[in-house]
């Protein structure tokens, strides 16, 4: 069995930048047993007090479109101005697979042998639910090992947009010049999300095509005017392998970082992801417990085979699942 260390051997760890402590105290935060997942709480409140000074950003776009090598590249520059930064992934996709996004580390050789950068790939075996909580205290404890730019990955097919949007403070969107659909299967509710957009690959060939669609994404994310911030989302295009543009979303950022700030957007949009993180983790340890209960995982098992064959209704099975948890 894993070895856990105690509290304060964590803490101080992770308060020293200790790489190998603070990689092992996320697979604390990562673990399904009970007594760890109370270990991981204490200590994600334990350093609390020196989170929460890094720039989050949340980057997306479908396979393929150049993730990996984009953070690498990003990641690298960020390292050149100084910054610490940890890369994060939260992955639907990995509860089917059992892979994972960046689980290819040789994608981000450069950034995973810099000591400055930190890497780590996305838990499996949860739910999205499960995984998100479970990058926010990674995010947490990252922070408070000092690094001051986390980027969290995410595969811009489907609900985990929203489950990281939930986290960062900046959202950015990596798409296609010239294939098909100038929208190429992302979601309408994923532009929407988004504060800047990146076309990326916008090198040799490619170029002429991006500077055209450079156009029609303006346009197109004028019809998605951002509630409740003064920002509209700028197009930026730039190459992972040539540089161009690396810098320009690098200022794209601070210049939102700045102007939220100025506006206290920043401070409130923090302040409602953490009661956002508060409602989801409930209903996460409500969820644990529930199937944790024996009388309830006896009677669902009971029960399944009858919901499966249509015989029962699931609300009804749900609810009587629910009044025996209530009951015990
Ligand atoms: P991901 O699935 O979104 O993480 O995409 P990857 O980073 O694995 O990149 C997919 C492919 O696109 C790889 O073959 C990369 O070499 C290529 N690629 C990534 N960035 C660029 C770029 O800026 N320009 C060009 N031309 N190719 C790129």
């Amino acid at each position: 069995m894993r070895k856990r260390l105690s509290l304060s051997a964590y803490a101080d760890g992770i308060r020293s930048g200790n790489r190998v402590i603070l990689s092992q105290a996320i697979t604390l935060v990562e673990s399904m047993l009970a007594a760890d997942q109370e270990l991981a709480s204490q200590l994600v409140q334990e350093v609390l007090p020196l989170t929460g000074n890094s720039l989050r950003i949340g980057i997306t776009g479908v396979p393929g479109v150049g993730k990996s090598t984009f953070i690498e590249a990003f990641g690298k520059l960020l390292l050149d101005q100084g910054k610490k930064v940890a890369v994060l992934a939260v992955d639907p996709s990995s509860q089917l697979t059992k892979g994972s996004i960046l689980g290819d580390k040789t994608r981000m050789e450069a950034l995973a042998a810099d000591k400055r950068a930190f890497i780590r790939p996305s838990p499996s075996g949860h739910t999205l639910g499960g995984v998100s909580a479970r990058t926010r205290e990674a995010m947490l404890l990252c922070e408070a090992a000092g690094f001051d730019v986390i980027l969290i990955e995410t595969v811009g097919v489907g609900q985990s947009e929203t489950a990281v949007k939930n986290m960062v403070d900046f959202f950015l969107l990596l798409m296609l010049a010239g294939a098909g659909d100038e929208l190429q299967g992302i979601k309408k509710g994923i532009m929407e999300m988004a504060d800047g957009l990146v076309i990326h690959k916008a090198d040799g060939d490619n170029l002429d095509l991006a500077n055209k669609a450079k156009t029609n994404y303006r346009n197109a994310l004028h019809l998605f005017p951002q509630s409740g911030k003064n920002w509209s989302p700028k197009v930026i295009l730039a190459s992972s392998l040539t540089g161009l543009g690396l810098e320009k979303v690098w200022d794209l950022i601070k210049e939102y970082e700045r102007k939220m700030k100025d506006s206290c957007f920043w401070e409130t949009n923090r302040a409602e992801q953490r009661i956002n993180w508060l409602e989801d983790q409930i209903q996460d340890l409500l969820g644990q417990a529930f199937l944790r209960n024996e009388k309830v995982s006896e009677y669902l098992q009971e029960g399944k085979p009858k919901v499966k064959s249509g015989e029962l209704h699931p609300g009804v099975l749900a609810q009587q699942l629910i009044n025996l948890f209530l009951t015990r």
